[in-house]
């Protein structure tokens, strides 16, 4: 049995985040985590990432706190792979499955509504989970839900109330959609966790994508 973290933040690319992706990995490995997706918060999201650079640099700075991650992971034997958080009013979509040189090469990503955007994704072999749906907060105006378009959905938030992780349970289990969990770490200092396991050890971000869509993993 092989342990990830799923939804982790780094302050080098999420504002809202205070631990950096060195931290991050030390965590992890300190918790007998097999690895971890970054997932920072994409350009429409609560990122630090300036709006007005071009699109390769934007990228690249994008790319810091997973990268910083990765090098300490690297050193100390935990695997490291790249997603990102992508948000559209308050409704937030965990892309996995891609990485950065898929970036780097479609812009057009941001040009996108939000429904194309989860097409184009699925299409390209990559995966959405919805990220606690049922989250209520002063910023969010209403709650969206997307159950044709993704194809999973977290119905364990670490940072969510048993009543938003219900409702997302329920929501989920409706229609069908696999089931996922993740812990949305910020700070590195966590004290609820959770994740995926999966029996094999995972090579690439494809592979994770794909082991989801083959239900081979458990959540916990
Ligand atoms: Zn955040
Ligand atoms: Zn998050």
């Amino acid at each position: 049995m092989y342990k990830y973290e799923t939804h982790v933040h780094t302050s080098e690319t999420s504002a809202c985040a205070s631990a950096n992706g060195a931290a991050q990995a030390m965590f992890y490995k300190s918790k007998g985590y097999t690895g971890i997706v970054v997932t920072d918060h994409f350009f429409n999201g609560n990122t630090s990432v300036p709006h007005e650079l071009p699109w390769e640099e934007k990228v690249n700075r994008f790319c810091l706190g997973y990268e910083k991650a990765k090098e300490q992971g690297d050193k100390i034997g935990l695997d490291v792979f790249f997603g990102w958080e992508y948000s559209y009013h308050g409704a937030d979509l965990l892309t996995y499955g891609l990485d950065k040189q898929w970036l780097l090469k479609h812009p057009m990503v941001m040009d996108m509504d939000v429904n194309s955007y989860c097409d184009f994704v699925r299409e390209q072999g990559g995966i959405i989970v919805h990220a606690h749906p049922f989250r209520e907060a002063d910023y969010i105006a209403m709650i969206r839900l997307f159950p044709r378009k993704c194809d999973a959905c977290e119905i364990i938030n670490s940072c969510r109330s048993d009543f938003e992780n219900n409702m997302a349970k329920h929501y989920a289990e409706s229609y069908g959609l696999r089931p996922f969990a993740g812990s949305d770490n910020h700070s590195a200092a966590q004290e609820k966790l959770n994740g995926v396991d999966f029996d094999e050890i995972i090579t690439s971000e494809q592979h994770f994508a794909q082991l989801i869509k083959e239900d081979k993993y458990r959540i916990f």
